[in-house]
């Protein structure tokens, strides 16, 4: 058997797998590091390749810089090289921000030396677990295998699973194996594929499914394009992300005997929310104080309340925990008063399409009416697939056809231990196979954003530098081939 060729290959170049790669780089000399991405530029991954210049990043500046222990960082590096007037609560486009995420690795790699660190641009298949390490396959077929001693995901948000709307029941594989047109030009599985916007009259019309940051997403590409026809929002709820304002400190008002209901969870905040309105603050203070012991408020409650919290909370707290720039919601709010974006609440009942018009038919939100709503253009913003039987990927499929990897209790992502380790059907932990950012969901909750995955990226890295330094004296990984 041959030797493991890299001691850490990441899948997946986002920001999860750049800013580990970093951290790796910074910690240790001993360690080569790999990371396959399907595209060229590290960083980037779906959030910060956007070219649109309506989309901004929706945290503010100071709290987005790469590393935990230097909230400046960012800072810095924007009032240097993009605008010196940047303050820490302005939003800047997410294009900026992959620029700054490309400055950062350059920085290392100038600090650390090149020679331990690989960008593979390839796509990674599948792969199985050695006596020696992890064996990767790619599609780039012309390349050979690759062996690594550990192996971490940082894959990111998978793609919306297949469509549930009759008339749509086709696998979400078709178009590319990221969830494409379905084979019809007119509805688009997956928001961010690159024709998702492509040949649309610029006085057609567009549907788009879902109300959330997908949803504000693609409003604000079709501004950036000057589009000047009709968008319909069509969503179950109506519910749309608040926006920023400037917030005060709040007390946390969270501890370990809190209740661990989802009903005394929503009345404890409903009560501070009072508290601080009174005091003249607004409740944006409150929510945010909840940020840092987002984990351990999650990890409190039983699976019970975890799923209740699903099903009854959730679209409410998106919408007041994730929220927009002042700037786009003043775009979003002047395109809706003039009439240029139209809300519409119910469910889908299916889908149909007469050549360049798709048809949606839903059941109006409190009635029994149906409706119903054409355009050129019907996409689907309903948000990424989180239940692993449901994602069409090939490296996740090979993963579970192995039992070598195993979803959460509710189906949020990997399950995985408290370093990331991801645990086997057995129930076990591995010493070689490890996960970071979303896929950490269903563990985390809160495992999306940039103040919560760098954290994870220094604390991962951490740990497997002592896990590979302490395997190296013994020569190999010591997990048994399956
Ligand atoms: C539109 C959008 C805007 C956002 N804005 C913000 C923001 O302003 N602030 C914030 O804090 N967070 C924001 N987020 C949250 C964002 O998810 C995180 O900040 C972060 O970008 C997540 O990075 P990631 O690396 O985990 O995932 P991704 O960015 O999705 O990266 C995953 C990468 O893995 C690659 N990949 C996947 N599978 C394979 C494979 N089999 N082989 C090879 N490569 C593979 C993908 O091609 C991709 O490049 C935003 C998210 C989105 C979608």
């Amino acid at each position: 058997m041959a030797n493991p060729q890299i001691d850490v290959l990441i899948v997946g170049g986002g920001f999860s797998g750049t800013m580990l790669a970093v951290q790796l780089l910074r910690r240790t000399t001993a360690l080569s590091i790999a990371v396959m991405d399907r595209g060229g530029l590290p960083g980037r991954g779906v959030a910060y390749s956007s070219p649109h210049r309506f989309h901004l990043l929706n945290v503010p500046a100071g709290q987005m810089a790469a590393f935990p222990g230097d909230p400046e960082d960012f800072l810095r590096w924007a009032r240097s090289n993009y605008d010196v007037s940047i303050k820490s609560r302005s939003f800047l486009p997410r294009a900026v921000y992959g620029q700054y995420l490309g400055s950062v690795v350059d920085r290392t790699l100038a600090e650390k030396g090149r020679e331990r660190f690989q960008w593979i641009q390839d796509e990674a298949l599948s792969m199985q677990r050695r006596r020696s390490g992890v064996a990767l396959q790619r599609k780039n077929l012309a390349s050979p295998e690759l062996l690594a001693r550990a192996v971490v995901l940082a894959t990111g948000n998978f793609p919306p699973g297949a469509p549930r709307i009759p008339g749509l029941a086709v696998s979400n594989s078709a178009g590319g194996g990221i969830g494409g047109s379905l084979g019809s030009s007119l509805y688009v599985q997956f928001a961010w594929a690159a024709h998702a916007l492509e040949n649309l009259p610029r006085d057609g019309s567009v549907l788009l499914l879902g109300s959330g940051l997908t949803s504000i997403d693609m409003i604000m590409a079709l501004k950036s394009k000057a589009f000047r026809g009709t968008i319909h929002v069509l969503s179950r709820e109506g519910l749309i992300p608040s926006r920023h304002q400037p917030i005060q400190a709040w007390p946390l008002f969270w501890n370990d005997n809190s209740p661990q209901t989802v009903r005394g969870l929503v009345r404890l905040i409903r009560e501070q929310v009072d508290l601080a309105a009174e005091q003249g603050i607004d409740w944006r203070s409150v929510v945010d104080s909840l940020r840092p012991v987002t984990p351990q408020i999650w990890q409190s409650l039983p699976v019970s309340e975890q799923r209740r919290f699903l099903r009854h909370v959730r679209p409410y707290w998106d919408i007041h925990r994730h929220r927009l720039a002042p700037e786009i919601a003043d775009i979003f709010a002047d395109m809706e008063a003039e009439g240029q974006i139209r809300f519409h609440t119910g469910r889908i009942m299916c889908y149909a399409e007469d050549r360049n018009l798709g048809e949606i038919v839903y059941q109006e939100r409190g009635t029994s009416t149906e409706k119903r709503l054409h355009a050129h253009r019907v996409i689907n913003c309903t948000g990424s697939e989180t239940d692993c039987r449901r994602i069409d990927d090939s490296l996740i499929v090979s993963l579970f056809a192995q039992g070598l990897a195993h979803p959460d209790a509710l189906f949020l992502g990997l399950d995985v231990d408290a370093h990331g380790a991801l645990i086997d059907y057995e129930g076990k932990p591995s010493r070689s196979l490890f996960t970071i950012g979303p896929t950490r969901k269903g563990q985390l909750w809160e495992t999306t954003a940039v103040p919560e995955i760098r954290q994870q990226a220094e604390q991962l890295a951490a740990h497997l530098v002592t896990v590979l330094n302490t395997d190296s004296d013994e020569g190999e990984l010591l997990e048994p081939a399956v």
